[in-house]
């Protein structure tokens, strides 16, 4: 019996082992010179049925999965919660710096396919070079985990089981498509690979030729890279010929608690006092976008009015930091200034001193959503509702001062409006 049958042989009696008295026939896991624990034997025994009668070629799957094991490093990295947190301003002082900077604006002047990727997907190029820096530092940082590898781990550990799976059948799919060769499945440990830190899935959905070779190669052509960001970008609603944000200034007295809050266009702002910090107009058609005012580091760094494209960057990777260090370096290489206001420097809060405020706020009656040390959105506005009735700016931004002053109004004594008139 060859290999071949011998495995169908094993995926059919895993069926009915329960019943069999004859011994054991192997299992796939076995058959493959997989090893780890029973966990990630019997996960892989599994995987390996579904994916075969899901009509992955077995000559596939026995090359992908050959000899596999768990990883370690995948466990400890998926587990790992940072005991501080970056403020937004430490990470972009890093993300945006001059060395890069200059780098971006070499590859912009040496790649000529840029010329064509931004007429077919309405993506500036500047915008397309920023998540190159972003994602691999211009291709040259991809990641050295295997793909495959790493996402069977993350199945088998169960935490994201359904999502590694169907990214794990993606790679599979890439492979049978002959798109890459199996050592070429590199890239971070959750999944994403190449010059643009794709996922399998959209590597399927999204990968573009942008070298016109006929091939869609993410790891060796930056033309194909950046293409296929553009393409991602586009159909995830890029707005040509928009903007993606604008620094403004914003009067004194101005309401901060209008951060996060309302989508209007820039005139609508600009009846509230927040005008460009450049001084320059508006084109036509971002002065007909809704816009969204944001304050990364509250009212004591730089403001932003975010354009919808702010948001496409978002579904890239959806962290403010993130779109706002891609959005800056954009237009750094396009050779605009610095920012008008800059970035504080800020004391990065310890997860004991997140859990202090949401609790506080908690007990204070605003709702900040579960307490679990990320201030995402329902804090943020616990904290402006509280902001304001402390009568300080309602920027919403957790600071080192403001959870000083939640702890403090929890030791507090009642307000002397609250106590009986003696
Ligand atoms: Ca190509």
């Amino acid at each position: 019996m060859d290999r071949r049958h011998f495995l169908a042989f094993a995926v059919a009696g895993l069926a009915r082992s329960a019943t069999a008295q004859a011994p054991a026939a192997p299992t796939p896991a076995e058959l493959l010179g997989a090893s780890g624990e029973p966990y990630f034997i019997d996960w892989l025994n599994g995987f390996y049925a579904h994916a075969l009668a899901a009509g992955t070629p077995r000559t596939v799957l026995d090359s992908a999965l050959s000899a596999l094991s768990p990883d370690p490093r995948v466990l400890a990295l998926d587990t790992k919660q940072p005991e501080f947190a970056r403020p937004v301003s430490d990470y972009l002082r890093g993300a945006v710096n001059d060395e890069r900077i200059r780098i971006g604006r070499e590859k912009r002047a040496a790649i000529p396919e840029l010329e064509t990727i931004e007429q077919v997907w309405g993506v500036p190029r500047e915008i397309l070079i920023a998540i190159w820096a972003m994602e691999s530092k211009f291709g040259v940082q991809q990641g050295g985990m295997d793909i495959i590898r790493c996402l069977a781990t993350l199945a088998a550990l169960g935490r994201r089981r359904t999502w590694a799976e169907s990214e794990l059948m993606a790679a599979l799919k890439i492979l049978a498509d002959g798109d890459a060769p199996r050592e070429r499945l590199k890239g971070s440990w959750a999944g994403a690979m190449g010059q643009t830190q794709m996922l399998p899935s959209t590597y399927l959905s999204s990968a573009a030729d942008g070298d016109g070779d006929g091939k869609r190669d993410i790891w060796g052509s930056a033309p194909d890279a950046l293409a296929s960001a553009a393409n991602l970008l586009a159909k995830d609603g890029w707005r040509r010929d928009e903007d993606w944000a604008r620094e403004v200034i914003l009067p004194a007295g101005f309401d901060y608690g209008l951060s996060e809050g309302p989508s209007e266009v820039p005139y609508w702002w600009a009846g509230k006092g927040a005008q460009r910090a450049d001084g320059a107009a508006w084109s036509e058609a971002d002065a007909a976008a809704k816009c969204i005012l944001l304050l990364p580091s509250g009212a004591a760094g730089p403001a932003f009015l975010a354009l919808p494209n702010h948001f496409v960057i978002r579904r890239y990777n959806n962290a403010l930091a993130y779109a706002l260090a891609v959005g800056l370096l954009a237009d750094a290489f396009a050779g605009a200034p610095p920012l008008v206001r800059a970035w504080p420097h800020e004391t990065p809060l310890s997860l004991d001193d997140r859990l202090a405020a949401q609790t506080a706020l908690a007990s204070l009656g605003y709702n900040p959503g579960q307490a679990d040390g990320v201030i995402g959105l329902g804090t943020r506005q616990a904290l402006r509702a509280w902001q304001k009735s402390q009568a300080i700016p309602a920027d919403g931004y957790l600071s080192a001062d403001m959870v000083a002053r939640l702890k403090a109004s929890l030791r507090a004594p009642p307000t002397p409006q609250t106590l009986t008139p003696s």
